[in-house]
């Protein structure tokens, strides 16, 4: 059967501010079939890169790169947001819309030279895995791909990571 993977995103028009479209996942992994097609798909993209380490920033990244690792069978970094990583961290801030942000990861996160995929359920602006890829490579890490269900194609986020190879299930 062709999962029709839009068909499991809902579109919430003016959430969280006046103006943007939500691009709700939710209804995805509430399928188990729709949820496990679409791990299934970004396994296939990243079964050949050789990777080691699966990395993506909270709190949809981790629905989308938890299964993924475990696939793979692969173990799974966090990028988190501040207060939240008990033990000696690294940290890289980024641009919103209005004002900065700040991702962590704990310093043993990843060993140096380990192969990493970089995933998250979005990219829009591209600053929140851009800045994921920096801690990543802060660490010593290689990038060897990222991955996405969906990609906001209007926001140009691909720019900010144009050296990297890139999958996306959705565009819109
Ligand atoms: P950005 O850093 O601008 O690429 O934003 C990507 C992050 O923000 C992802 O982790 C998404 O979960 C979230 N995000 C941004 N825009 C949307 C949207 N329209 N719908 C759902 N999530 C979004």
């Amino acid at each position: 059967m062709t999962i029709n993977f839009k068909d499991y995103v809902a579109d919430v028009p003016n959430f969280p501010t006046e103006g943007v479209t939500f691009r709700d996942i939710s209804p995805l992994m509430a399928d188990g079939e729709a949820y496990h097609a679409a791990t299934m798909e970004i396994v296939k993209y990243a079964k050949d890169l050789g990777v080691d380490m699966v990395c993506c920033p909270e709190a949809r990244g981790f629905l989308v790169g938890c299964p993924v690792a475990d696939e793979l069978g692969v173990g799974f970094a966090p990028a988190r947001k501040a207060g939240k990583l008990p033990r000696e961290t690294v940290s890289v801030s980024y641009d919103l819309e209005y004002g900065q942000d700040t991702l962590y990861m704990h310093k043993d996160a990843i060993k140096p030279g380990q192969k990493v995929l970089v995933a998250d359920d979005l990219m829009a602006t591209g600053g929140t895995v851009r800045a994921t890829i920096d801690l990543v490579e802060k660490l010593g890490g290689i990038v060897v791909g990222t991955a996405f269900l969906i990609e906001l194609k209007e926001l140009n986020g691909r720019d900010k990571i144009k050296d990297y190879d890139m999958f996306t299930l959705m565009d819109y």
